[in-house]
Order: structure tokens, then C-alpha cells, then sequence
């Protein structure tokens, strides 16, 4: 990566900025929140978030016009690098700064880039993405949930499921059938919806690590005024795509640089319970190590391969390799850090007196509550909570067998396999 003496003072700036806003109440929200603790003081992350956003760090990369700062791909690298190194808490408005943001810049409306770029970059709106049903995960194309033009308005009808953070959001953006007796992924529209009416019901659902970060949906006659949709009706499948394609690729960019932390405080308690002195565990940790460099140099590979970040068309073989390379290695440092805490890391303390059995996932969902509400029922430390979380790296954004298929047939031209 080049970096300009431009962008070693945009560096200089943000570090800055963090260290003087890192302060006061905000001190305390150091190292808190992200995947597996979301509910970690949600509502004062959102007010740091809104804090980021009104001094203009949240959508960096976004057009000034929106609400970004037109920076460069150098200087987003910088930011996420400055944010990670000064332990600012996990940010709430991912899904609507990192997905849908950039999908709306490509294939939105002039009317909705106004209407909602702004609002998602002050983090006045958050959002959640509703693509996967209970028949419909890997299969994406098997969306059943359907969507009718009634006057002026879409009718919403079916359930979405593994829906995170639906309980803090304000909009969904969601795939709907909307020409009836479609196949696969003709027909299809991707519809903006918002949540806070009747006929939207949110269940969370308990996950391994006691939290409850993703739910199911129900929409039962929601509404969505007609001009809600993205791309043109029945052609929401690209844009659906599109969306995906930056999921796995430059959303993750953050991620990243935060496993740098994760390994070097892993790798002190090595060093400090002496579990370092294990010739087994130092290999380990030396492997992940230079998976990490591997990781980000092809991270930066990829996105210097576009002529901005925010390409119309991010090549999904790329985002694909990008996304199997980070999930693995962050299960696998699950893993290592299960080994390096020893038998001590099987056991945890109870705190509350509901063991998780009694609470069977869709049968008795628990009632929708404020995420920072959610208490865990037991006390996870920091690496039975990596342990337990990133077991779903490899499954959210796209499984890691469907991206194996991704790059089988769009890098290596193999045949697709057969449904
Ligand atoms: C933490 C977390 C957060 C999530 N957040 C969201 C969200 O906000 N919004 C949303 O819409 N979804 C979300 N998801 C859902 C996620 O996208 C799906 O779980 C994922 O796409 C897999 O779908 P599925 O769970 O239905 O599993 P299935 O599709 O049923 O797959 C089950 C297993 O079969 C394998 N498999 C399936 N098809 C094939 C194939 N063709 N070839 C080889 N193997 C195959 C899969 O790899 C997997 O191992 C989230 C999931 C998790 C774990």
C-alpha cells in the first residue's frame, strides 16, 4: 500500500480526533460491542456512533454530497487501522454504512440516495438486511416471501429469518417475490421496508453465546410505498448480488484490521501463562500470524484491483476468496485461543438461574427486547465468546462451501453444479 504524505497527515488527523473523543463518558466504551456482544452497552455505542458521525468519520469513502469525505482507498484502509488501534467500541451502523449504503450509491434513485444516504451516515437510521428465509439461506434464489402492488403501496407478506440486529432497526432492506409464479431468481425485487409498523413482528433467537443478535421477522401485510424499490421491480437479484458481493469483500475491511488485536492480545496471554513455552502452540501462533499478513495483503489486492471501492460490479470470485479467507481464519483463531486458555476454558459461571435448555429456539421465542437488554446467561471471557462466535464466520455472508462453488465456476470457469 502507497501511502502519500496527504494521507500520513489524514492519519495523523483521525488518531487525533480518536484520542481527544475517546474520552469523558465515551472512555468506557473502549473494546466494547462486536459479533457476540452486540449487546454490550448498545445504546451509548449509538450515541459514539452518532458522535463519529457528526464530525463526518462514518461513511469516508462515500461521495461528500452523501455525507462521506470522498476519501481514498488508502485513507479508508487508514481509518479502519486508527479506529482498531485506539480500541473505539464496534460500531452499530454496519449494515447501513457498510451494505446498503454502498449498494444504493450504484443502483439507487437520485430521490433515495437523498432520502437515505444522509440519514444512514448520521446514523439517524439503522438498518438490517432480510435475505435469508427458513427455505432460503445458501439458496438464496428460493426467496418465498412476496410483495404485491396494492395502489401506492407494496404488501409484504412471509418471514425472514437470522435477521441481525432487527430489534435496533428502523428499515429493512429485504428480497421479496414480486411477480407471482416466478422462478429462482427472476421476479425478485429488492424493497426497502420500514420496521416500525403493524405487521412487522421481531423474535429474537438465543444464539451459542447466550445473546440474541439475530431474529426472525414476520411480515405479515407490511407496507412499503411503491417507489421503495431498488434497481427495477423483478430485477432485484443483480442488486441482491451486488450487496452480497460487498459483504464479503470491502465491508469487512474493519473486521480485519480488529483480529490484529484479537491475535496480539492472544498472544500475550501466551506469553504471560506460559502456554507460549508449547512448541505446538508457538507454531500455531506464528501460522496465524502470517495469516493475518497474507490475509490483508490479499484484502488490498483485491480492492486495488477496482478503480474505486465502490465498483457498480465487485467481482464475486474475488469477494469470495476475500470472505473464505478471513472466516476460516477467524475460526481457527477461536480455536488456537481455546488451546492457549487450557481445560480452564471448558468451564463458565451461570448467572442466571434459566439454563439456555430451557428457552428451545422457535418454539417459545423470547420476547423482542432492547439489545442491551440481552444479558448472556452465563459469563463467557473473551476467548470462549471469539470461541463460540466464530463458529458462524463461516456461515453468515455465504457459507464457506458456497464460496468454494463461487470461485469454482466464476474463477476457474468449472462447470456449476447441478440443482
Ligand atoms: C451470525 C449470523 C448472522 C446472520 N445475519 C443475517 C442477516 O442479517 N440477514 C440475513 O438475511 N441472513 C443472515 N444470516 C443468515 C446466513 O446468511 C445464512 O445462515 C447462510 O446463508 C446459510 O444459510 P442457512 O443457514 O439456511 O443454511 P443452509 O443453506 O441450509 O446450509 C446448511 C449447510 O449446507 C451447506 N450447503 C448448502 N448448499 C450447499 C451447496 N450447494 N453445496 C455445498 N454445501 C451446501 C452449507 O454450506 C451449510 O454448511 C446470518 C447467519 C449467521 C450465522
Amino acid at each position: 500500500m502507497r501511502v502519500s504524505a496527504e494521507d500520513e497527515q489524514f492519519r495523523a488527523r483521525i488518531r487525533d480526533w480518536l484520542e481527544r473523543n475517546l474520552a469523558g463518558d465515551f472512555a468506557a466504551l473502549r473494546g466494547q460491542g462486536g459479533p457476540g456482544r452486540e449487546h454490550e452497552r448498545f445504546e451509548e455505542r449509538l450515541a459514539w456512533n452518532r458522535h463519529l458521525a457528526a464530525s463526518g468519520w462514518t461513511c469516508i469513502g462515500w461521495p461528500a454530497e452523501y455525507g462521506g469525505q470522498d476519501a481514498t482507498l488508502v485513507q479508508q484502509v487508514i481509518f479502519h487501522e486508527e479506529y482498531a488501534r485506539s480500541g473505539a467500541p464496534a460500531r452499530v451502523d454496519h449494515m447501513g454504512a457498510e451494505l446498503l449504503g454502498p449498494t444504493l450509491i450504484a443502483y439507487g434513485t437520485p430521490e433515495q440516495k437523498r432520502r437515505f444516504l444522509p440519514a444512514i451516515a448520521a446514523v439517524r437510521e439503522l438498518w438490517c438486511q432480510g435475505y435469508s428465509e427458513p427455505g432460503a439461506g445458501s439458496d438464496l434464489a428460493s426467496v418465498s416471501t412476496s410483495a404485491t402492488l396494492a395502489g401506492d403501496h407494496w404488501v409484504i407478506t412471509g418471514q425472514k429469518v437470522w435477521t441481525s440486529l432487527a430489534t435496533a432497526a428502523d428499515w429493512c432492506f429485504l428480497l421479496a417475490r414480486t411477480e407471482p409464479g416466478s422462478r429462482r431468481s427472476a421476479g425478485l425485487s429488492y424493497l426497502l421496508v420500514p420496521m416500525d409498523q403493524r405487521g412487522v413482528t421481531v423474535r429474537p433467537i438465543r444464539q451459542l453465546t447466550g445473546t440474541s443478535e439475530f431474529n426472525e421477522v414476520f411480515f405479515d401485510g407490511a407496507r412499503t410505498p411503491h417507489d421503495m424499490v431498488v434497481g427495477a421491480a423483478g430485477e432485484g437479484w443483480r442488486v441482491a448480488l451486488a450487496t452480497l458481493a460487498i459483504e464479503r469483500g470491502v465491508s469487512t475491511l474493519g473486521q480485519q484490521v480488529g483480529y490484529q488485536r484479537e491475535l496480539d492480545a492472544l498472544i500475550a496471554t501466551a506469553r504471560r501463562t506460559g502456554a507460549a513455552a508449547d512448541p505446538r502452540l508457538r507454531d500455531r501462533l506464528a501460522r496465524a500470524w502470517i495469516g493475518l499478513q497474507v490475509m490483508r495483503e490479499q484484502m488490498l489486492a483485491a480492492l486495488a484491483d477496482k478503480s474505486a471501492p465502490l465498483a457498480d460490479e465487485p467481482d464475486p470470485a474475488a469477494a469470495s476468496v476475500v470472505k473464505l479467507l478471513w472466516s476460516r481464519w477467524h475460526r481457527e483463531l477461536g480455536e488456537l485461543a481455546m488451546a492457549v486458555a487450557g481445560p480452564s476454558s471448558m468451564l463458565t459461571r451461570l448467572v442466571q438461574a434459566q439454563p439456555l435448555q430451557a428457552q428451545p429456539l422457535q418454539a417459545q421465542p423470547l420476547q423482542a427486547q432492547p439489545l442491551q437488554a440481552q444479558e448472556p446467561p452465563y459469563d463467557l471471557d473473551d476467548w470462549q465468546r471469539l470461541y463460540l462466535f466464530s463458529r458462524a464466520d463461516t456461515i453468515y455472508g455465504g457459507s464457506q462451501e458456497i464460496q468454494l462453488g463461487i470461485i469454482a465456476s466464476r474463477a476457474l470457469g468449472l462447470p456449476r453444479e447441478e440443482r
